[in-house]
């Protein structure tokens, strides 16, 4: 019984099942800024259509996986996948909301701008913008409730509206795969109501949505899969699978005590 079980979850399956589709599949990533690894030989095979929150404790590699994944930072070996081609030739099909805090606006942008910046892979730096691309730009701004807002400077913002301006270009982008580091962190709770909304209306269109999620209590209720790492990848796969106490215990050690209230809370 437990052996039948054991094959169908896919544990005894070759390890490269499923990364022909996998719309986000990373292989050895080994990533260092110094003598330390911050990622650790990782192996992860997102899956097509899911929500996967990605979980660890604080400096566990969460954002440099994702920036590893992105080729935003170098890896020191390992390859990288999005649906199963180099990352080079798919880079149209992924939008990144990168984590708020790291996102510096020190010169005036209008919000507007802000979203039309999702537009310009397809638009050219300099090509003028089409009504038709202005539409698709403020119908973005407008699913994340920011339409009144356009006009707006982005500096002047709450952090919350700032999250969803992020999020509004991310959809402008049209993207199958959006990567998300830390969307709930430091907003307002109508904003994360608005935001797990506009990603799970993603996922209705068949998107893939990956994001890096700090709050353990509300992991069930907003993600079918689960990216647990400490460095090295603790646990991958359907929330009952990975999100286990034991899982939990091997990636936040002493901290489960925290954790743990997390969970129950
Ligand atoms: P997480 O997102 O899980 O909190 P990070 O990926 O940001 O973790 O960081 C993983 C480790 O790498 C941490 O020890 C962190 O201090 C280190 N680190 C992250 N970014 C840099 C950087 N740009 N330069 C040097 N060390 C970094
Ligand atoms: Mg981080």
């Amino acid at each position: 019984m437990n052996l039948t079980l054991a094959a169908k979850d896919g544990r005894n399956q070759p390890r490269d099942e499923g990364l022909a589709e996998s719309p986000l599949a990373v292989r050895g990533l080994t990533v260092s800024y110094g003598e330390k690894p911050a990622v650790f030989s990782v192996d992860a095979t997102f899956r097509v259509g899911a929500m996967t929150a990605i979980i660890g404790p604080n400096g566990a590699g969460k954002s440099t996986l994702l920036k590893a994944a992105l080729g935003i930072v170098r890896p020191l070996s390992g390859q990288v996948t999005c649906y199963g081609k180099p990352l080079a030739k798919q880079r149209g099909r992924i939008a990144y909301v990168p984590q708020r805090a790291s996102v510096d606006w020190d010169f005036p942008t209008r919000v507007l701008d802000v979203v039309l910046m999702g537009l310009y892979r397809r638009l050219g730096l300099l090509r003028r913008v089409t009504t038709r691309q202005m539409q698709t730009a403020l119908a973005c701004l407008d699913r994340v409730g920011m339409s009144d807002f356009a006009d707006r400077q982005i500096g002047q913002l709450s952090g919350g509206q700032q999250q969803r301006v992020f999020l509004a270009r991310a959809l402008a982008q049209g993207a199958d795969l959006y990567l998300l580091d830390e969307p709930f962190a430091g907003v307002d709770a109508a904003t994360e109501k608005a935001i797990i909304a506009v990603l799970k209306e993603l996922k209705a269109q068949g998107k893939t949505v990956v994001a890096v999620h700090h709050d353990l209590s509300t992991v069930p209720e907003y993600f079918d899969r689960v990216f647990l790492i400490n460095t090295s990848r603790i646990a991958e796969g359907t929330v009952e699978e990975a999100f286990t106490e034991a899982h939990l215990h091997e990636a936040y050690g002493g901290r489960l005590a925290t954790a743990q209230m997390s969970v129950a809370g």
